[in-house]
């Protein structure tokens, strides 16, 4: 789909997956004016094929293109591209159990313009992939490190939104953790440098005393859509939830901690590294409320239980 000057974007069409063609002075590859989405279609046991919240994504992708001051499509546009894109690799799905489709919806400035300024064109796609199942045995923790020297957003910055030059610049510090055995890393707030704000890629929460507390979203952290379903998910099985400003302190004393993200639905934590202290969490890091949680949130992603939510979008 494509947008000009006038913020509509056009009908789209389907096409055979390849290279596009993109000019050397477009707005994204010049100004990084790029945003992304990622969601997953699960397969249900009769064959048929579930979205989870796919207009959640499409709300997130218009909040951060309104940030990066670029156009994007509605609502309507977005869920029946996403719809569309689907059912043409229907058969890419895997069976049930066996993974999902991921789905990755791409919006860039393909204008070209070479002073500094919003591109005067942009291009909407999605490109999907069928993945496996995050853990292959069972729920597997993690091993995260707090990050120290480098940040992932600033007050003011577009850390609350999902542009791509946000993924650049965790590479880093990613790179160097994976180097080391770790499987991701935590990041601190830049402010006090004290308080918890995401891994790369995935919302944090800690436990304790059966009560769950996740960092609010004050824009610094993405809004992730598994974050606020497990919230929901949480307080309607009787749990307390609190969305607060959470110090590492706090986070070394938690009974369990997990991540939560489109990926890795809901991940343990077994244990955090925090300037060359490590604390493992439980037995053997699997807590019994992530897991209760995984399980409550992957069976409805996946049509085992009653979706009594209204979350997801059967298509036929
Ligand atoms: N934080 C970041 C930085 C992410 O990239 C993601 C993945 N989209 C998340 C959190 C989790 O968001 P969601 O649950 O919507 O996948």
């Amino acid at each position: 789909m494509k947008c000009s000057q006038d913020g509509k974007f056009t009908k789209g069409e389907l096409q055979r997956y390849g290279n596009i063609e993109l000019s050397p002075a477009s707005g994204v590859l010049n100004y990084g004016q790029g945003l992304f989405e990622g969601l997953k279609a699960y397969r249900k046991e009769d064959g048929s094929i579930l979205l989870f919240r796919p207009e959640e994504n499409a709300l997130r992708m218009r909040m951060g293109a309104e940030r990066m001051c670029m156009p994007a499509p509605s609502v309507e546009q977005f869920v029946d591209a996403v719809k569309l894109t689907v059912m043409a690799n229907k058969r890419w799905v895997p069976p049930q159990g066996k993974g999902s489709l991921y789905i990755r919806p791409l919006l860039m400035g393909s204008g070209a313009v070479l002073g500094l300024a919003p591109a005067p064109e942009y291009t909407f796609l999605i490109y999907v992939s069928p993945v496996g199942n995050y853990f292959k045995e069972g729920l597997a923790p993690i091993n995260l490190v707090v990050e120290n020297e480098f940040h992932r957003a600033a007050p003011g910055g577009t850390g609350g939104v999902k542009t791509i030059g946000n993924y650049a610049s965790v590479l880093k510090a990613q790179t160097a953790a994976k180097a080391k055995g770790y499987s991701d890393v935590l990041y601190l707030d830049s402010v006090h440098k004290r308080y918890l704000e995401e891994v790369s890629s995935c919302n944090v929460f800690v436990v304790k005393d059966k009560i769950i507390s996740t960092p609010a979203i004050k824009g610094t952290i993405l809004p992730g859509i598994t974050r606020k379903s497990i919230i929901d998910v949480a307080c309607s099985k009787g749990y307390q939830v609190e969305e607060r400003q959470i110090s590492v302190e706090e986070l070394l004393d938690a009974d369990e901690v997990f991540c939560t993200g489109t990926a890795v639905v809901v991940s343990p934590v077994g244990s955090i590294t925090y300037l060359g202290r490590r604390v493992s969490y439980g037995d053997k890091g699997v807590g019994i409320v992530s897991e209760n949680l995984y399980s409550a949130l992957t069976s409805l992603q996946m049509g085992l239980t009653e979706d009594k939510m209204g979350w997801t979008v059967e298509l036929n």
